[in-house]
């Protein structure tokens, strides 16, 4: 599955690097949180309140 990048300079690519100016693109879906900190906190907090 593809998905969905932009490069800064130049927009939407579908590629990691952008084949215009080179530069490493960044994902438009960027996650404001990680599930799994959340579920890795639930975990550290169960292991380390025994
Ligand atoms: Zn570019």
């Amino acid at each position: 599955m593809k998905r969905l990048r932009k490069c800064p300079r130049d927009g939407y690519t579908l590629k990691e690097e952008c084949a215009e100016c080179g530069e490493p693109t960044k994902s438009v879906h960027p996650a404001p949180y990680s599930p799994h900190d959340k579920y890795a906190q639930y975990r550290r907090k169960e292991k380390y309140g025994k």
